[in-house]
């Protein structure tokens, strides 16, 4: 996509961060700051773009108040205000989603329905809330009132109804608390079954008002594929799916797999996810109400084991005594999904300082228009001497790919690209001297019998090691 689409109200919604980028410059912005943060552990494979780069939003929210000349709006908060900024339209949510949110509010009109006054706590109507299953095309409605009473609600929903025969389900929800959070806890169905369904990779998923959800449809497949082919499933693992959710991830692998353990700390999420498991036939899963970390501390006091530990925690990371445990359960392969690079890098470190390497690194735009960045990371288990391998390789070499010669300014310039990392000819020269290549005489011996020269630290080894066989040198 070669243009920019203008939003009229970005600067005060703040919801969008890169709307003034075309989509092609928005990934290669998203690809360095990956590179940034995660090239020192692996290279960055190219980001995977997002099918819709607009209108991927399926769950829209609208807040509902009025001006001081009194005429209702509805639109999204200025960002960290609770102003309203009216909004007809926008440029990530789903159009049939912003066309059915119009609709409620000329309606409100109709009805004579009043809008919720946050100060007073009076009035009806605080804000509409519209999830679509892009699978389905199936689309619940939430209205969220401030009252349980609802005059005429049953000629409002039909009119709403007949207005958007794409609506398959209306629910009120009850907020009556003086709060931030949109939704109450009290529900009552209006129209339909008070769910929606929606298919991801073959699984079907039951999606109530509260039920988490990733926003994007397209783009979550295109995730999920990853975390399947990162997972390396042949049949017979024991899989632990933590920070589960509705337990998408796991029920999406759990053909794959032999059994999987899904842990997710939201009551609400986990019976939403047991309902999906009956839903689907999935017979091999089995799902925990738990802290994660508290839950896997538990598995490794236990000796339990684990092939393949699939983790996709929240913005804040996970904790290290989460990573702890997932290590001395020793899995095979662990699949890191994460919506902050920052928090991911820093959970990184603390795998490698405990027997694990990054192997492959994939960001996804899940989050187009935004500065979000989603990345799918493969970890794998270290073997005791990680040179085995390569010293078995070089002796089945052929003799043309080592007498590649690339310079030490080209693997300089290879790592910084690829790895965003500096490194010295002289760690290059260390990792050279270590693998049995050829190295430069000024490289061969430390000047002095008791120089000390600064060692190469595993981590950029690694990545010399990658950027020799880039260069197949090895
Ligand atoms: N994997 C799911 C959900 C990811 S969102 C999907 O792809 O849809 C992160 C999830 O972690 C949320 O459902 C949140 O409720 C859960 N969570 C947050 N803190 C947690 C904790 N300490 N232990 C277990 N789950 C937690």
């Amino acid at each position: 996509m070669s243009n920019v689409l203008p939003c009229p109200v970005a600067k005060k919604c703040g919801g969008c961060q890169l709307t003034n980028m075309t989509y092609a410059e928005q990934l290669s912005f998203k690809q360095r700051k990956a590179v940034k943060l995660l090239g020192r552990f692996c290279r960055v494979e190219e980001i995977l773009p997002a099918p819709q780069p607009y209108h991927y939003r399926n769950k829209v929210q609208a807040a509902f108040g009025t001006t001081r000349s009194g005429l209702v709006i509805s639109g999204v908060y200025q960002s960290g205000t609770h102003t309203i900024v009216k909004t007809d339209a926008c440029l990530i949510e789903d159009k049939r989603a912003d066309a059915i949110i119009v609709s409620v509010r000329n309606l409100l009109k109709a009805f004579k329905l009043p809008v919720y006054n946050e100060d007073t706590g009076r009035g009806f109507l605080r804000h509409v809330l519209v999830r679509v299953a892009k699978g389905t095309g199936e689309i619940m409605v939430v209205l969220v009132t401030g009252t349980p009473v609802f005059p005429s609600k049953n000629a409002f929903c039909r009119a709403l109804s007949e207005a958007h025969p794409e609506i398959t389900t209306i629910v009120q929800n009850i907020n009556d608390g003086h709060t931030s959070l949109v939704l109450g806890t009290r529900e009552t169905v209006l129209y339909g079954e008070g769910h929606i369904t929606d298919l991801l990779l073959g699984k079907r998923f039951h999606i109530s008002p509260r039920s988490f959800y990733q926003v994007n449809y397209e783009t979550t497949e295109i995730l999920y594929e990853k975390v399947l082919e990162y997972a390396g499933l042949t049949g017979c693992e024991r899989v632990i799916d933590a920070y589960a959710g509705v337990g998408t991830i796991g029920m999406a692998l759990s053909d794959a797999a032999g059994e999987v353990v899904s842990v997710e700390l939201n009551a609400d999420a986990v019976q939403d996810a047991r309902k999906n498991a009956k839903l689907n036939g999935v017979k091999n899963m089995r799902f925990i109400c738990a802290d994660a970390t508290v839950f896997l501390r538990e598995m490794a006091a236990a000796h339990e084991h684990a092939d393949v530990v699939i983790m996709d925690p929240p913005r804040a990371g996970s904790t290290p005594q989460f990573i702890k445990s997932v290590c001395t359960l020793k899995p095979d392969r662990v699949v890191y999904v994460s919506c902050n690079p920052e928090t991911l890098a820093r959970d990184l470190v603390l795998f490698e300082k405990q027997g694990y390497r990054v192997k492959k690194c994939q960001p996804v735009d899940m989050f187009p228009q935004t500065n979000h960045v989603e990345t799918v990371v493969s970890l794998v288990r270290k073997i005791p001497d990680m040179y085995v391998g390569f010293k078995i390789d070089l002796d089945e070499q052929d003799l043309t790919a080592s007498e590649a010669h690339p310079t030490y300014e080209e693997i300089k310039a290879y790592i910084q690209k690829e790895y965003g990392v500096k490194v010295s000819s002289l760690y290059i020269s260390q990792v050279k001297r270590k693998l049995g290549l050829e190295v430069g005489e000024s490289f061969k011996k430390p000047k002095k019998e008791n120089t000390k020269q600064p060692q190469c630290p595993p981590d950029k080894e690694r990545i010399i090691i990658e950027a020799l066989k880039h260069f197949k040198m090895i």
